[in-house]
């Protein structure tokens, strides 16, 4: 990236020659990229410490501790680029769901029995990093199933695709999920159930016991990229106490000669009640499930920690298989690839967007938890997420939340009129950032100046004449922003326009100094 691009970056967002640093702040606010984030630590307290408004060699100084990063949330190219919009929607299904107390807790294991079932908590981390988190979020829940995909994952990174599905089927059993059943192999129906969890633990080999837990836990903190992942020895001694039918699914395996040669059933058996007894909040679950959407690779550290044809794999199956008996008409109507736990997390992958934990303990007849499916229905009906989402036109009412919305339908220039009719300046802000000129005109010869002025757009208005644009363009009907706003009487916009020396066409015509609209890009 040139120096010169840094300081056209510096141009979009200074007011009279400087920035603020409370408005950078605030763009990395609505970013979402928090303070904690790995790629803006340093970055970040840079701009704490620096004076109220900053010059352009403070910012092309600045710049330099993370120049990718500060790019991107200054021209609004991260993944979902209207974040705080998004959080807003998010936060509106939240509360809706929240009202809803239906279901039960699980009792087969005392320990989720003695949960606060009031419980609830959203995260949700972008392939680009951006975070957000509603509710009792820094809250430890064990992950039970939830951690299935994890082990499948691992365990193709072991032995690989061809390798694993020797010992694991790939369709869903159409049973519940520790269900006393193998497929007409004698073999686990899918990795997402009981008994293909415990096969996948099997095929995960270490010196010992401990050395293989250790193994997966580094796992899972790579894909939560550092935040908390522990361990909770009361669920895994109840787990294991109350494990008789996990025992019955081991014993009927093995009896079936379903394990790979040298297993120990018992130290598998164990590994699988470790594994659902990891514990951790919903932020450290989106950022994993956010390691999925992102192909593997965890959108903070930047640490690959599965290959994207696994992970494809892995979602593949979390679609067909993930949400118990419920997962065709989960896979169907919402459409998004998942993986409930009977602790009531379920963790959400939207390939390419986003992860999204959800934890509320009360669970519906088929152990999922009720406001957790309530909430993904609900996003689904507010966002474009369902996977097959695209094959739907553009105007359903939905909202899709994606980086180039605007672009996909329109080109730059036609975007940046959009957003000043709409008083989009933060649009604005980020498409001049990327480069769009603020004087483009459309087909008619209409600017972003037309267009604020004749939708009364106030904020829109002062931006571009900050920016020095020319102030009087005339459009094909021989009309300029002053026309515009005197014929529809706005007396402010034609105050502003007045400041900065606009004249209607009939007073261009007399003086001749009407200049040619500027060109589309
Ligand atoms: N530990 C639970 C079991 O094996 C996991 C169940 C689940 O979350 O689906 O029964």
């Amino acid at each position: 990236m040139s120096s010169e691009h840094f300081s056209d970056l510096f141009s979009a967002f200074a007011r009279d020659g400087s920035v603020t640093r409370a408005d950078l702040l605030r763009l990395f606010d609505d970013s979402g990229i928090l303070e904690d984030d790995p790629r803006a630590k340093r970055l970040l307290s840079a701009i704490n410490r620096s004076s109220d408004t900053i010059s352009r060699e403070e910012f092309l100084a600045l710049m330099e501790n993370s120049p990718t990063l500060f790019e991107s949330v200054l021209d609004g190219s991260l993944v979902i680029p209207q974040f705080r919009q998004f959080c807003d929607g998010i936060a509106k299904i939240f509360d809706n769901v929240s009202e809803t107390r239906h279901g039960t807790l699980p009792t087969y294991i005392p320990q989720l029995e003695r949960v606060d079932p009031d419980k609830f908590a959203v995260s949700v981390c972008t392939i680009d990093g951006q975070r957000f988190s509603l509710g009792d979020s820094d809250d430890y829940f064990c992950v039970q199933s939830c951690s299935k995909p994890m082990t499948y994952c691992i365990a193709l990174e072991e032995v690989g695709e061809a390798t694993l599905h020797q010992y694991v089927g790939r369709e869903p059993s159409g049973k519940t999920f520790n269900e006393l059943t193998l497929n007409s192999w004698g073999l686990p129906h899918n990795p997402m159930i009981n008994a293909g969890a415990i096969m996948s633990g099997a095929l995960i080999k270490r010196k010992s016991p401990s050395d293989r837990f250790d193994f997966v836990m580094e796992k899972w903190k790579e894909a939560a990229g550092g935040a908390k992942i522990g361990f909770n020895n009361a669920v895994y001694l109840s787990e294991r106490q109350t494990a008789d039918r996990n025992f019955a699914l081991g014993y009927f395996m093995r009896e079936k000669k379903a394990f790979p040669a040298e297993t120990e059933l018992l130290d598998v058996l164990e590994f699988y009640f470790q594994c659902c007894s990891i514990d951790t909040t919903t932020k450290a679950m989106a950022t994993v499930a956010a390691t999925l959407a992102n192909g593997g690779t965890n959108p903070l550290t930047g640490v690959q920690v599965f290959r994207p044809d696994h992970v494809k794999h892995c979602l593949s199956l979390m679609l067909s298989c993930g949400m118990y008996d419920f997962s065709g008409e989960f896979a169907f109507s919402v459409g998004i690839p998942a993986k409930s736990g009977v602790s009531g997390a379920i963790l959400l992958v939207v390939p390419n967007v986003c992860g999204v934990a959800v934890w509320s303990p009360r669970l519906d007849e088929l152990g999922n938890s009720v406001r957790g499916v309530e909430f993904s229905k609900r996003l689904v009906n507010k966002f474009k997420f369902h996977t097959f989402d695209s094959m739907l036109g553009l105007r359903d009412g939905r909202i899709d939340p994606r980086r180039n919305m605007y672009e996909s339908r329109l080109s730059g220039a036609y975007a940046f009129c959009w957003a000043a009719a709409q008083g989009d300046v933060s649009e604005m802000r980020r498409l001049v950032a990327r480069g769009v000129s603020p004087s483009v005109a459309d087909y008619d010869g209409r600017t972003a100046l037309h267009l604020a002025a004749s939708e009364e757009q106030l904020e829109a208005l002062r931006y571009l004449l900050q920016l020095g644009v020319d102030v009087n363009p005339v459009d094909r009907w021989k009309n300029t922003p002053l026309d515009e706003a005197v014929r529809a009487n706005h007396s402010s916009v034609v105050s502003i326009l007045k400041e900065y020396g606009a004249k209607t066409e009939q007073e261009c015509a007399a003086s001749e100094v009407r200049e040619a609209p500027g060109e589309i890009r």
